[in-house]
């Protein structure tokens, strides 16, 4: 059987905690991105090969149970003991997985290493220390509204970091324009920073084109607080959507299983999406305090230049970013969402 399967060269590195953060910590903030991404969280069982090609692509799971569409069809599958030793959240919609028939039924035998992820800490007395709710993603839409609930620049500039974390492009789709007049100027920002800003409206079909365009053939992910309209975006993209999520779950008739409301759904123009609420609570998985500068860009570049080398931008004098801030070279509001973030992440540390 192993003669057979494609020799492919391992090309993801595991993960290790505290020796990526000695790497990692580097002001050469492309490197220190790329450290983050492809990234293994199990190795297969020992009679599978380490290179084994994936067969199957995750659409939803539970704890034992998962939807797996491979074959040419969608089938619930068992998830092998060893895979289950690792904690139940080894799965995750979007991950290429190995499902093999034994004695006529379909099991979930490994799982491919991800090349993108989005996750949080698991709580404190969770099983598993890390709660992955999409793997594979090539798109994060940030959503956020112009109006109703008022555009806060600052609550999406988290999603943005947990993109960059997680290895996936973040898109940030401002919706209901039909609300406003014009554009928050506060855009601009994000556009300088290399970002795609699409501005949407369910009411009257602006941007949907774009969207749509931006997204073709993608695996994506939309994120962004209650009420920005993330379910109507997602059915003015497909207005059949709810009526076909509620057909596979009749015609499957074991649907009580998947208890995980992550579910993967295929659209048209090749674009799938990983529906989660999950999201919402997005954690800075593997992001330290100190680290959060490295993931604002413009504060990043500025900080080459403060006094110290370990300038935390808070407090320190001859500091270079908050002099930057003063001259109006990196937006108000950015720094202060970085001074924000940093200080949640103490928080958590603290507790
Ligand atoms: P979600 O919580 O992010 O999924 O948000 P929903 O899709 O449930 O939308 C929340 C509310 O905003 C609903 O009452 C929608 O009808 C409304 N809404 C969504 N998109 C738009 C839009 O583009 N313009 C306007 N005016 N209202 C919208
Ligand atoms: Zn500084």
């Amino acid at each position: 059987m192993a003669g057979e399967r494609r020799k492919k060269k391992r090309r993801v590195r595991e993960k290790d905690w505290d020796h990526r953060h000695e790497d990692a910590f580097t002001h050469d903030l492309r490197r220190h991105r790329r450290t983050d991404t492809a990234i293994s969280d199990a190795a297969p069982a020992p009679d599978i090969p380490e290179d084994f090609e994936p067969n199957g692509l995750v659409i939803s799971h539970s704890k034992k149970w998962a939807f797996v569409q491979w074959d040419g069809r969608e089938d619930l599958c068992r998830i092998s003991e060893y895979l289950l030793e690792r904690g139940a959240t080894i799965l995750a919609p979007g991950d290429r997985v190995l499902v093999e028939a034994l004695d006529g039924e379909p099991w979930v035998r490994a799982v491919a290493p991800r090349s993108s992820k989005l996750s949080r800490p698991g709580g404190e007395h969770a099983r598993v220390s890390e709660q992955i709710f999409a793997a594979n993603i090539d798109v994060l839409v940030v959503v956020a509204a112009a109006a109703k609930p008022a555009f806060k620049p600052g609550l999406v500039d988290r999603y943005l970091i947990a993109a960059e974390v997680g290895g996936v492009v973040p898109i940030l789709c401002i919706n209901k324009m039909d609300l406003v007049e014009k554009e928050a100027p506060e855009l601009e920002a994000y556009r300088e920073l290399g970002i795609q800003v699409i501005a949407t409206s369910c009411e009257t079909g602006e941007g949907l084109d774009d969207l749509r365009k931006a997204l073709r053939g993608k695996l994506c992910v939309f994120a962004g607080h209650s009420g920005v309209g993330k379910s109507s975006l997602l059915n003015s993209l497909q207005p059949e959507l709810d009526l076909e999520t509620r057909e596979v779950s009749e015609a499957t008739q074991r649907g009580k299983h998947t208890t995980s409301a992550a579910r993967l759904y295929e659209l048209d123009d090749g674009l799938r999406i990983i529906d989660t609420p999950g999201i919402r609570q997005l954690g800075l998985w593997g992001v330290s305090p100190e680290e959060v500068a490295f993931y604002f860009p413009e504060i990043a570049e500025q900080a080459a230049a403060c006094k110290f080398r370990d300038c935390t931008h808070t407090h320190e004098p001859d500091c270079a970013v908050r002099q930057a801030v003063d001259d109006a070279q990196i937006p108000r509001l950015r720094f202060e969402s970085f001074l924000r973030i940093r200080e949640s992440l103490h928080e958590a540390l603290g507790r």
